[in-house]
């Protein structure tokens, strides 16, 4: 008897790189929901489905890709393994790396990581080193360390990741019966928007899907590398997931948006922040700053291009969960009102 649905590899076995050796490591992450917008698609015309990553297991995409490369590293004998992290890799590393008694140690920029993620990772248990440095900088002291030390590296270089994190993709396509126009997604490292183009490539070429979409990605503006052409030596944004100068996926994502037809671009903070908050308000889903980025990304096309989204089905990917980064909500939400129990000032309070 089944209790839920199973996670990614049991479910898209076929399609990954595992056999019978492969232990799965698995929190029964995947199969997130495709939730219909109710105000961004009538406003612009067009048939939009939000696809909740923050509804994975420790609550952003990340749980895809981990699920995989922690099962690889668990089947190749590994005691350890090791990322650098914006946040979102290290809860999601330092979970599945607990469940298959392995040690989990991450490197993070100081002080720039958003709350909730740091609590996940040292829940489980993870060795948490917070270096002076941005993301880039963290990155390199795990290329170093695992490259000489008996570790497992498993950020989104490690191609597993790529390939667990791919079956976004087919869960689209499983559920809309076909590839959507277009997929809006925020980028950082850019393994996401690399996993989601080969996951769309792969379906089409075994027939199962027609389609591709055109890939539409959205770095911010104080951190956009891709879109500038030049590496960013201290990128700022206060979408803390994609805080990232020197993409390690660069090449594969400007790949994924010329060969589909679509780009990437970018949206300033404020913009962000905005979409942040419409989301939040008018289609009631929570989500992290950087996952307003794939929706800011939208606006923004539909504002200069209206007919070019107008009648299209469109998904945009949400990637991570509101709770992660619990500062910046509160931040950008009015007072909160403090009364007596009184219930006058209480109707007062309340516009009664
Ligand atoms: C990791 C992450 C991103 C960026 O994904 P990349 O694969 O690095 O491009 C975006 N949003 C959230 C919430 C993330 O955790």
């Amino acid at each position: 008897m089944k209790f839920s649905y199973p996670g990614i590899i049991e479910r898209y076995w076929d399609y990954l790189p595992v056999s019978d050796k492969t232990p799965i490591i698995s929190l029964n992450e995947g199969s997130t929901p495709l939730i219909k917008s109710v105000y961004l698609s009538v406003k612009y015309g067009c048939e939009l489905y939000f696809k909740f990553e923050g509804l994975n297991p420790t609550g952003s995409f990340k749980d895809r890709g981990m699920t995989l490369a922690i099962s690889k590293a668990k089947e190749a004998g590994a005691k350890a393994v090791m990322c650098a992290s914006t946040g979102n890799t290290s809860a999601s590393a330092a979970a599945y790396a607990r469940r298959g008694r392995m040690r989990c140690i991450v490197v993070i920029p100081d002080g720039k990581i958003a709350l909730g993620k740091l609590a996940q990772a040292m829940m489980h248990g993870a060795e948490v080193l917070a270096i002076a440095g941005n993301f880039d900088d963290a990155l390199d002291v795990v290329k170093y360390i695992t490259s000489n030390y008996e570790i497992v590296l498993v950020n989104s270089i490690n191609p597993f990741r790529i390939e667990g994190q791919k079956t976004g993709a087919f869960e689209i396509c499983d559920w809309l019966g076909d590839a959507p126009d277009f997929l809006f997604i925020p980028v950082g490292n850019a393994g996401n928007i690399t996993s989601y183009w080969k996951g769309f490539k792969e379906y089409k070429e075994k027939n199962i899907s027609e389609a591709l979409p055109k890939m539409m990605g959205w770095q911010a503006e104080g951190s956009a590398p891709i879109v500038r052409g030049r590496v960013i030596e201290n990128p700022e944004t206060i979408a803390t997931a994609i805080r990232i100068g020197n993409p390690a996926r660069w090449k594969e994502a400007e790949a994924a948006a010329k060969d589909s037809g679509g780009k990437i671009d970018m949206v300033s903070d404020e913009k962000i922040i905005q979409a942040y908050k419409i989301r939040a308000l008018n289609e009631g889903i929570f989500c992290e700053p950087a996952s307003a980025a794939s929706v800011a990304g939208l606006i923004k096309e539909a504002d200069e291009n209206p007919e070019m989204l107008k009648g299209k089905q469109i998904v945009c990917i949400l990637t991570g969960h509101g709770l992660k980064d619990p500062d910046i909500a509160i931040a950008n939400s009015p007072e909160i009102i403090s009364v007596k129990k009184d219930y006058d000032q209480i109707k007062k309070a309340l516009n009664l």
